[in-house]
């Protein structure tokens, strides 16, 4: 009797043990996501590093603050923001921006890299897919690691999904789980949602910098129409009309043209246009890795773009990009990277042909140049280089390394950021006490943040609850004039 009820005993001890056991492997993999910091050698034209959170103060200390890398000519000219990383399951992007960022030279004019937008969304991997959560690029002196995040903002930062989507200002009801997606979310409002707030950020910027030319990297499912596209404000037809066509007609690679439709809202595309003076161009790369008939969703796929269930698809005709055996039904990186850096020297090329005030000349490695090379082939070794040169791609200040950021800073956080800390629960305990109903919504957001976030938390738990208030309220008074609009 009591020897089975001690085997009984032990095989829940053995068993709660296995599960504490699994629960920290699979944890650890969430916590080393959201904290790997991405290594870029920034060439020596870098004359400045700026944050989201410079414009707008209120993402100090989130994960929604993100470096701006400034590479300025001295000599007067236009200015060109590229764009990686709004959706970072979309990686070549971010990559393109780091190569950019690697090579580049500015001879007139000054160039911003914002190489991961959405910030947050690089700390978690595609929710409900086992994706893999990095890829590695190899080089002569060893291997490179990079993410490869999500789509929308994590929702340890923005948490829960509405039923609805409401964009603001236009009111246009979207898709609900666009509410965390950035690329849906702009112009953005400081008030509102965390992603609202991360597109205005970046509004702000192109408003204050007076940017000329702006250019989001995104990469496209090859069975969705828009893939291998430019897709332009009507401020920026004309350039990304002319580039179009020199790149397909003189058979650099097939790239088309679309207009942004003006009753699309929340796009760069769009928004940028409409609520900034900025020229605003957003390009898709083909990347098979997020078609959705794919097989196993591996690095391999990422990396070689080559599938076999897909390729069926291209042979039927039934992709929008070419995907046949002629090309070893592939779409490889360096194949994407490269568009993405020819795609916007191209822009950049014809910008004066309409805009000679606003020239900008700048170099940076060419899609041959990545196609005959390989990625690889353009990132400079960390352990070797100047290592003021050296950038990590993370969010939290104090965490960064590199000769702008400045040293009196950590000096000046970090102990504004340990007071809050003790502030946070004595202040929530009388919440605690009395409505039952605040707490929930506004507080746990912020309650489960890592420890690592907890200079961050002191920002945001002042204004988390103001701003998931205002997300769950303005929805409810914005529904009836969208449905109005929409009959
Ligand atoms: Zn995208």
């Amino acid at each position: 009797m009591t020897e089975s009820k001690n085997t009984k005993i032990s095989v829940k001890l053995l068993c709660l043990a296995l599960a504490l056991v699994l629960a920290a492997v699979a944890g650890y993999s969430f916590y080393d996501q959201r904290h790997y910091k991405e290594t870029v050698v920034v060439s020596d034209a870098l004359t400045d590093v700026r944050w989201l959170s410079d414009y707008v103060p209120e993402l100090e200390g989130t994960f929604g603050d993100t470096p701006i890398f400034v590479f300025d000519s001295g000599v007067e000219g236009g200015s060109l923001l590229y764009c990686g990383g709004t959706h970072p399951y979309e990686p070549a992007t971010s990559l393109s921006a780091f190569i950019m960022m690697e090579n580049i030279q500015v001879e007139k004019g000054v160039v911003y890299v914002i190489p991961q937008c959405s910030f947050s969304a690089t700390t978690l991997g595609v929710q409900g897919n086992a994706y893999p959560p990095y890829f590695t690029i190899e080089t002569e002196w060893g291997e490179q690691k990079y993410k490869i995040g999500e789509r929308n903002t994590n929702p340890l930062d923005q948490w829960p999904d509405n039923f609805t989507y409401i964009n603001y200002p236009s009111g246009q009801s979207q898709a609900y789980n666009d509410l965390r997606n950035l690329n849906r979310c702009y112009p953005g409002r400081l008030d509102g949602t965390f992603t609202e707030r991360v597109a205005y950020a970046i509004m702000e910027f192109i408003r204050t910098e007076e940017i000329d030319i702006s250019i989001d990297s995104h990469e496209a499912s090859i069975m969705y129409p828009v893939v291998g596209t430019y897709v332009a404000h009507q401020n920026a037809e004309n350039i990304a009309m002319m580039a179009s066509m020199d790149l397909t007609g003189n058979g650099i690679f097939d790239m088309k043209y679309e207009a942004s439709p003006n009753s699309l809202k929340g796009f760069t595309h769009r928004e940028w246009g409409d609520y900034s003076d900025t020229l605003a161009i957003l390009m898709e790369t083909p990347e098979p890795f997020i078609d959705r008939i794919v097989g196993p969703i591996t690095e391999d796929l990422m990396m070689t773009g080559q599938d076999l269930f897909l390729s069926f698809a291209g042979d039927k005709g039934l992709t929008y990009v070419e995907y046949s055996e002629e090309n070893n039904y592939s779409w490889p990186m360096e194949v994407r990277v490269g568009r993405h850096l020819t795609g916007a020297a191209k822009c950049l090329e014809y910008l004066p042909m309409f805009y000679p005030e606003k020239e900008v000349i700048a170099t940076w490695p060419s899609y041959d140049e990545l196609v005959e090379q390989g990625c690889g082939a353009f990132l400079h070794d960390p352990s070797t280089a100047d290592p003021n040169q050296v950038y990590e791609i993370y969010c939290e200040r104090y965490e960064y390394k590199g000769p702008i950021a400045s040293k009196e800073e950590p000096a000046a956080e970090e102990p504004a950021a340990e007071e809050p800390a003790v502030e946070e629960p004595v202040a929530e305990e009388p919440a605690a006490e009395e409505p039952a109903v605040e707490e929930p919504v506004a507080e746990e957001p912020a309650a489960e943040e890592p420890a690592a976030e907890e200079p961050a938390a002191e920002e945001p738990a002042a204004e988390e609850p103001v701003a998931e208030e205002s997300a769950a309220e303005e929805p409810a008074a914005e529904e009836p004039a969208a449905e109005e609009a929409a009959a």
